[in-house]
């Protein structure tokens, strides 16, 4: 049986509950955001390439929508469960409140294998699921996005399915499109590029400096990828590891982003024999990646990386969490108590939705704003909410992940209590 304290639903309301503790909440009000607003299961046939049909089984939850349409990604896993976008989901209401932006929460999820299904098969699922899910997205409802294993060209055939089902193109209600089509500048690497602004901020309170910090990275995909190539480029850390599926790469010298993604690009964006291939890197498992002796480990892949039994062994002074959930609640106490600073999720990541939201906010008035703009008004918007989460984490002694929770929960329910929901 799975073990129920990595169950990815019960840690997220269980950190809700604290926060709600904290806050002490209206009763009516927790109970109402303990579940989400609404959930829709489907199940996708989906013609292979050898003429075979396939089912597949798929979610879109929608956790609330109190400061706005809902918003999150669709992820194509094989491990997906329904619990887990359910906490997605209510990790999405938090993360668009903790940067203010007027969004709530949802997360959308197929399970299924991406790596082994062609282009066109995954152009049929992609267009199968907006058939099934469509009618409760739009620009105004509800909003999917990128995640794990998912990319600009699916949410392109998403955006198209949409308009052809709606008879005209909706490009708000989708976004981290290609930039032909209602693409924002500078969403691709938006995610990462809110990573390292939290990380330099969070490396000033440690008094470090990120310029020549080494950096370990979990993952290379949409997240991690991007956090190699902006903490190594633009910030001159030296980033000495990083991993997919596949397994990891170390080089104690710092390894080189412009390799790693020639390497990748050639090899469906897996890092598989590169250290076969380079000298001074060796191939390390993921497991010995976590635990490197580095000053910055920035967990980029999935969920319920860092737990309680490795916990104990990492020595980085500061963890930066690019994906969603990666560490468990007694990881996080045991980081709290090591004096390790944590940067959470809800905030360290909130850059893809950041820019998102104004991916959307273009599409709805036509007009589109240059990389410099959307660089100005994205590192704003970091800035301001790391500096507000940690206020509150310093001004009610809680570790980092609970004063995000206080800003982000605070002004959800604040929401629901004006709307006279709860
Ligand atoms: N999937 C990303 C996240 O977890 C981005 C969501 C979005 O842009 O809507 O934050």
């Amino acid at each position: 049986m799975a073990d129920e304290s990595l169950n990815p639903w019960k840690i997220a309301q269980a950190q809700l509950d604290h926060a709600a503790e904290i806050l002490q909440l209206e009763q009516s009000v927790h109970a109402l955001l303990r579940e989400p607003m609404r959930e829709m299961h489907v199940t996708l046939g989906v013609r292979m390439d050898d003429g075979s049909t396939q089912i597949f089984k798929g979610f879109r939850v929608q956790h609330n929508d109190s400061r706005g349409p809902t918003k999150g990604g669709i992820r194509f896993h094989p491990d997906e469960t329904i619990d887990t976008v359910r906490a997605l989901a209510m990790w999405m209401t938090w993360k668009c409140s903790v940067v203010n932006i007027p969004l709530g929460g949802a997360k959308g999820g197929v399970i299924c294998n991406p790596k082994i299904m062609s282009p066109t098969e995954l152009e049929r699922l992609s267009r199968e699921y907006i058939r099934q899910v469509g009618h409760i997205l739009g620009l105004d409802k509800d909003v999917p996005a990128p995640d794990v294993f998912t990319n600009p060209q699916i949410m392109a055939w998403m955006a198209d399915e949409f308009a052809v089902i709606k008879g005209h193109n909706e490009f708000g209600m989708i976004t981290g499109k290609p930039i032909p089509l209602g693409g924002s500048a500078g969403r691709t690497d938006a995610t990462s590029r809110g990573l390292s602004i939290c990380a330099a901020l969070a490396a000033q309170r440690l008094s470090m400096p990120l310029e020549g910090a080494t950096v370990a990275v979990q993952g290379f995909g949409n997240v991690g990828r991007h956090a190699v190539e902006i903490l190594s480029k633009e910030y001159g850390a030296k980033v000495i590891a990083t991993s997919d599926v596949t397994g990891g790469i170390y080089n104690p010298n710092g390894l080189d982003y412009d390799d790693l993604a020639r390497h990748a690009d050639a090899h469906g964006g897996l890092l598989e024999g590169y250290a076969d291939t380079h000298d001074g890197v060796s191939a390390i498992s993921n497991e010995e990646l976590l635990t490197l002796d580095v000053d910055v480990l920035a967990p980029c892949a999935i969920e319920g990386q860092l737990r309680a039994d490795n916990a104990p062994d990492v020595r980085a002074r500061l963890i930066v969490e690019g994906a969603n959930g990666p560490t468990t609640p007694e990881a996080d106490r045991i980081f709290h108590e090591n004096g390790i600073l944590v940067v959470p999720d809800i905030l360290a990541n909130a850059g893809g939705v950041t820019v998102s939201y104004f991916e959307m906010v273009q599409n709805s008035y036509g007009y589109y704003w240059d990389l410099e703009t959307v660089h100005e008004r994205l590192g704003r918007t970091m800035t301001d909410a790391f500096h507000h989460v940690y206020e509150m984490t310093d001004q009610f002694g809680v570790d980092p992940r609970m004063g995000a929770y206080l800003v982000a929960v605070a002004r959800v329910a604040e929401a629901v209590h004006l709307r006279g929901r709860a």
